[in-house]
């Protein structure tokens, strides 16, 4: 039999959020809501859906791997050359292409913990060390993650706002911490969520990349555009950066399905401003009952919510399962006494908070 490389001795399977059909079959239900992988409830914009049946006709032929129209409608949002742009089957991808082309044998990556895990899984599996600070529901502080930066280090992930604690780093902690670190580090800010907030202070920092071209700004439409099921994501940076990316990117990862919905989506001004008004509100309605019935929620700028259960966490997951609510358990992130719950619409917030409350008290 082949060995694999000695790097995936290391590697932990990725734990997703379960699946709707899986917890449909298990327990024998109808309904099943999930709270848990933080997709748009409202779905796609209608637009997106309209554009993706469209392509029906074209199945047969590549999609045009440089998606010029795209790379357009992004520069233009952005105030940015198309040559700063790179786009990639979900933002997972386009994880895995920086580590492909910058993440050597010996280096180490640096990242705000608990954190998203496909940064650690990517610097991995790269043979490179990861980096973890911070730790629980405090806000890593920047300076802390400044100075654990050495000679080896090839970049450093901010996930901003962080998933799963949802809280931020303002545009002016960004810029600080950016001062100080050297040009040859690459800082990747994980911006999947950054349509979500509404903090005055939050960062947008696409003009500032004359000023630090090794910052590198990830975006996605899976969560508030609701394409997670057509995986694609982009990303602007400097020009020398998003050159080399290009080089050891897949030439049809992004099908036209996904390039067309993500068009049509981008533009679909009024489904984001909906999915804005909606998770606001849930917000304010979730944080409000789950701190009425006694439980700590962190301050959120995305579309989910960080709860600290306690020692109960895992079993109240399992509970909303069993009777069709599926939301995210964080003992994968090292947090095994908070849950993490995406905002719904108001009915699926209400089903949910009616479980919780019954679950408290039958005790
Ligand atoms: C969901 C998410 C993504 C998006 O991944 P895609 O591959 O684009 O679906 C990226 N980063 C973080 C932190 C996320 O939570």
């Amino acid at each position: 039999m082949i060995e694999p490389r000695p790097e995936l001795s290391k590697l932990s399977d990725y734990v997703p959020g379960k699946s709707i059909d899986e917890i449909r079959e298990r327990y024998g239900l109808d309904k099943v809501v999930k709270l848990a992988s933080n997709e748009n409830p409202l779905g796609a914009s209608p637009k997106a859906i309209e554009a993706f049946h469209k392509i029906a006709d074209s199945l047969h032929l590549y999609p045009r791997g440089d998606a010029p129209k795209l790379l357009d409608a992004i520069a233009q949002k952005f105030g940015v050359k198309t040559s700063q742009i790179i786009i990639g089957n979900g933002s997972d991808e386009i994880i895995d292409m920086v580590g492909k082309a910058f993440i050597r044998q010996g280096d180490n990556c640096i990242g705000i913990t608990p954190t998203f895990s496909v940064y650690k899984f990517t610097t991995l599996s790269n043979g490179a060390e990861f980096v973890g600070v911070g730790e629980g529901e405090n806000k890593t502080s920047l300076d802390e993650l400044a100075k654990a930066i050495n000679a080896k280090t090839r970049v450093v992930f901010i996930c901003n706002p962080n998933n799963p604690t949802g809280t931020y780093y303002s545009e002016n902690e960004i810029v600080d911490f950016l001062k100080k670190v050297p040009q040859n580090v690459l800082v990747f800010l994980d911006e999947a969520y950054a349509e979500f907030a509404v903090a005055e202070d939050f960062p947008h920092l696409a003009s500032k990349l004359d000023q630090f071209p090794n910052l590198f700004i990830n975006r996605t439409f899976s969560k508030i555009y609701g394409l997670a099921g057509l995986r694609i994501g982009y990303a602007v940076s400097s020009e020398a950066t998003v050159k080399a990316m290009w080089k050891i990117k897949p030439p049809f990862d992004v099908n036209q399905a996904a390039q067309a919905a993500a068009i049509a989506g981008f533009a679909d001004e009024e489904h984001v401003a909906n999915t804005r008004a909606m998770n606001s509100e849930g917000i304010k309605v979730l944080t409000r009952e789950f701190e009425s019935l006694g439980f700590k929620v962190l301050p959120t700028q995305a579309n989910f919510i960080c709860v600290r259960i306690g020692e109960r966490a895992k079993e109240l997951v399992s509970y909303l399962e069993s009777n069709g609510m599926i939301i995210r358990g964080l003992t994968s992130f090292g947090m095994p006494e908070h849950v993490r719950v995406t905002i719904g619409k108001p009915e699926e917030n209400a089903f949910l908070l009616a479980l919780v409350k019954k679950w408290k008290t039958e005790g």
